[in-house]
């Protein structure tokens, strides 16, 4: 005789952001019948990433058609490379579509979460505090600016922010501007300040390598097949996928005939995108192309060549009331400063006051190394995840689908919990002890350690990104190996102890 199988636990979650995973999370755990979702986003708008970065010319460097929702198609992206705007649109529309948005507290920053006994107590900047079986961490990863060191920095007299906290009201018409900085975002804004600016000083610490991939227009007939035939979407995705995976992902991971491939790439733009001798040598990148991330964009180099544009390179030695010191001792008066100076990529769900088991902390278990399982788990935080946690494939792909693949194995994991296998699960330190070794050995014939130095590189050099193909993590995330797990089963009575 077999004996019925118990009903399936409807666990309470807590979800932290309403980002593109956090909306992402919600949509896969409703589907998958598990209802009692609890969204807390710090700000008062949906939309992580896309909210924040308003800076001019901000856009994604992933194709449209790839960064969306592999369940949500969407035929009528305007570009190529859609702009920041269009894409926070597109996630208002599907959080709307499935219902996330109602779900949503707004303004409620979580400020601890605690763990006790198969239970998290949440509590935020509202002074509410909420129970749950499960915290999925869905903070996004580059979210907390990272402002220079540099000498002087609060004694600047005009406009000076940050590119993720772009201050609108502050007229660049026809103003000196300075730009700190020549990344991804930099690449974006330059061009765009260079257009509205009276003079723009562009302060470079390390040139980049630029991947010169125009972002065209797509015109109405296209977008009206696109939405007649949503196999021709799934179509254009694929081919996008088959590009980044078997050329851009491999070029940086160590396969040598695509590196070489986008090295001369890269080569021959410098070459002949930058006529003017001087500035070219000013440009060119004495580390492998791929170390930094690959920068894509067409605009950059042609605004760097406009009259209204000086590229310094000399550093910089301070920030004074009136403008910028370079090392050479020149003096540069500017009315508005912009710090195009990244973010700090290893803080994740921090500052966040986090606390696990027997009380730890994370920034103690951090305290040395941002260390996961599979970059989801956190040993001694049990029944917590992160998405897009460090050594995810991050590196010119595409991080939505990353998070499915991430959100899949965390489904894998709590529906175990649901069908009552534990209460509580923990990785074993082991498990992460081996994850970080097979992620070192990887390492060494990626570009990332190529003798440059970014964001991809955590405070002991070591890159934070998966340095492998993106089929094998793909394989190797499709199903949660328990023997890398403690589960623990609670008696009933401890529970209804904790409950009491
Ligand atoms: P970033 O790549 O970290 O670049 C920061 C820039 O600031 C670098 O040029 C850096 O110089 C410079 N810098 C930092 N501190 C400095 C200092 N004290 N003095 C002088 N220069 C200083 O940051 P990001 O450009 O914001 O891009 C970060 C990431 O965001 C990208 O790699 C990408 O993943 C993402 N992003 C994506 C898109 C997209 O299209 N999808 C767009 C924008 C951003 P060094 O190089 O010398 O360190």
């Amino acid at each position: 005789m077999t004996l019925p199988e118990p009903a399936l636990r409807n666990p309470r979650v807590v979800i932290i952001g309403a980002g593109m995973t956090g909306i992402l999370m919600t949509i896969k755990l409703r589907e998958a019948g598990i209802t009692d979702i609890r969204i807390l986003e710090k700000a008062s708008q949906l939309g992580g990433t896309w909210r924040e970065n308003t800076y001019p010319g901000v856009a994604c460097d992933i194709p449209s058609h790839m960064y969306t929702y592999s369940f949500e198609p969407n035929p009528d992206w305007s570009k190529q490379f859609a702009d920041g705007a269009e894409i926070q649109q597109y996630f208002e529309r599907v959080a709307r579509k499935y219902g996330v948005s109602n779900s949503v507290q707004f303004n409620e920053a979580v400020v601890s979460s605690v763990y006790q006994r198969g239970k998290w107590t949440v509590k935020t900047s509202q002074h509410n505090s909420y129970e749950a079986d499960f915290v999925i961490n869905c903070t996004g990863i580059l979210h907390h600016p990272a402002l220079p060191d540099i000498q002087g920095l609060d004694s600047f007299r005009g406009a000076m922010f940050h590119t993720a906290r772009w201050d609108h009201d502050v007229d660049l018409r026809g103003k000196r501007v300075g730009i700190i900085g020549t990344g991804s975002t930099a690449a974006q804004v330059i061009p765009e300040v260079a257009k509205l600016a009276g003079q723009l000083t562009v302060f470079q610490r390390t040139p980049q390598w630029l991947l010169p991939i125009p972002n065209r227009s797509l015109s109405e007939r296209t977008k009206k097949r696109l939405r007649e035939n949503p196999n021709r979407i799934r179509r254009r995705a694929a081919r996008y996928q088959w590009m980044l995976q078997n050329l851009l992902t491999k070029a940086v991971t160590g396969h040598k005939p695509q590196n070489a491939l986008f090295s001369a790439i890269c080569k021959l733009y410098l070459r002949f995108g930058m006529r003017d001798p001087v500035l070219r040598a000013k440009l060119t990148p004495d580390y492998k192309v791929g170390c930094k991330r690959i920068i894509i964009n067409t605009t950059l180099y042609p605004a760097l060549q406009r009259n209204n544009v000086e590229l310094v390179d000399c550093g910089i030695a301070a920030i004074t009331p009136a403008g910028i010191r370079g090392q050479d001792g020149v003096e540069h008066e500017l009315d508005v400063i912009v710090l195009s100076t990244g973010f700090h990529p290893t803080a994740y769900m921090r500052p966040m006051d986090m606390r696990g088991k027997n009380g730890l902390s994370i920034d103690e278990a951090w305290r040395h190394k941002v260390q996961t399982y599979r970059s989801v788990f956190m040993p001694g935080f049990p029944n917590n995840f992160l998405m897009l946690g460090p050594n995810t494939p991050i590196g010119n792909y595409s991080v939505i689908a990353m998070s499915e693949v991430q959100c899949d194995y965390i489904l894998k994991v709590m529906q175990r919990w649901r069908r009552h296998d534990f209460d509580e699960i923990d990785v074993k330190p082991s498990a992460v002890a081996w994850f970080a070794d097979y992620m070192k050995a990887g390492m060494g014939k990626t570009v990332w350690v190529g003798g440059c130095n970014s964001w991809y590189l955590d405070p002991d050099g070591e890159p934070i990104l998966w340095p492998y193909t993106w089929p094998q993590w793909e394989k190797e995330m499709q199903e949660p190996n328990m023997a890398d797990f403690t589960t623990t089963k609670f008696e009933s009575s401890d529970i209804e102890e904790q409950a009491a």
